[in-house]
């Protein structure tokens, strides 16, 4: 029998894994599997958070790039991130998983306000937390969010949910010579400037010790293995 490595986890889902063929907007079979992987990892006894991001909707950066201006850009993008913060929660109640959305910017009719401690009570009672609104702040993104959350609730490990395999030392959907990492240090990631998540989210991982393993979520049964202790992705860590 293989044990259980992790007893409180935060996930951290990109919006570009939402979108399955396009690049835009969410894809509800995407949500439901994804939905169906949680509830299989939940199932174990594991406590699940999750941070979305909103990138498939709306990215900050780009419509200011565009003009826009950056602060209200961003706040567009938060808003994003509740979007498909509603839609997972939809998906996982869908299958009887309590859920819970805790959203950064207060919107009541909506969510929950975050709450740290009512967050991780959610979690003892073995509901599924959901932070959407990433920090509630401009000039941040969803990579630091799962961070602080992280950090806040006192998570083991954050697991990034991607598109590809692990890192590698080149894009490997531009290059085929690109190759994976099994292990790299924060430090690594920073110097080599590698596009894991960015140096603020990085930095709060180095400060508290948090490991990373940045994962292929499209894959079935992932997030299982990764619990299950099995070498999945590749680990950042100190
Ligand atoms: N965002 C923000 N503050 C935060 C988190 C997110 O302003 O604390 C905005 C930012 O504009 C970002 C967008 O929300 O581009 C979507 O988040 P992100 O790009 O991190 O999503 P992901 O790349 O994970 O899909």
């Amino acid at each position: 029998m293989k044990r259980i490595q992790y007893k409180r986890i935060l996930l951290k889902i990109s919006g570009e894994v939402l979108t399955g063929e396009g690049d835009y907007g969410i894809d509800p079979e995407v949500i439901r599997q994804i939905a169906q992987e949680v509830k299989e990892v939940k199932n174990l006894g594991v406590e699940v958070a999750i941070v979305i991001g909103g990138g498939n909707i709306f990215r900050g950066m780009a419509a200011s790039a565009k003009g826009m201006d950056r602060a209200s850009a961003d706040y567009m993008g938060m808003l994003a991130t509740v979007m498909n913060g509603l839609a997972l929660q939809d998906a996982l109640e869908k299958i009887d998983v309590d859920t819970r959305v805790q959203t950064a910017i207060e919107m009541r009719e909506i969510a929950e306000p975050y709450i740290r401690r009512r967050a991780i009570r959610h979690l003892e009672k073995g509901r599924v937390v959901i932070f959407a609104g990433g920090t509630g702040n401009p000039y941040f993104t969803t990579d630091t969010t799962a961070s602080l959350r992280a950090m806040e609730i006192g998570a083991e490990v954050i697991l990034k949910g991607t598109k590809v395999d692990g890192i590698y030392n080149a894009d490997p959907l531009l290059s085929k010579r690109a190759q994976k990492y099994d292990e790299l240090t924060y430090l690594d990631v920073l110097k080599k400037q590698l596009k894991v998540m960015d140096a603020t989210a990085i930095s709060l991982c180095i400060d508290y010790h948090i490991p990373i393993i940045v994962f292929n979520l499209k894959k079935r049964g992932n997030i299982k293995r990764i619990i299950l202790g099995e070498r999945v992705g590749t680990k950042v860590k100190g």
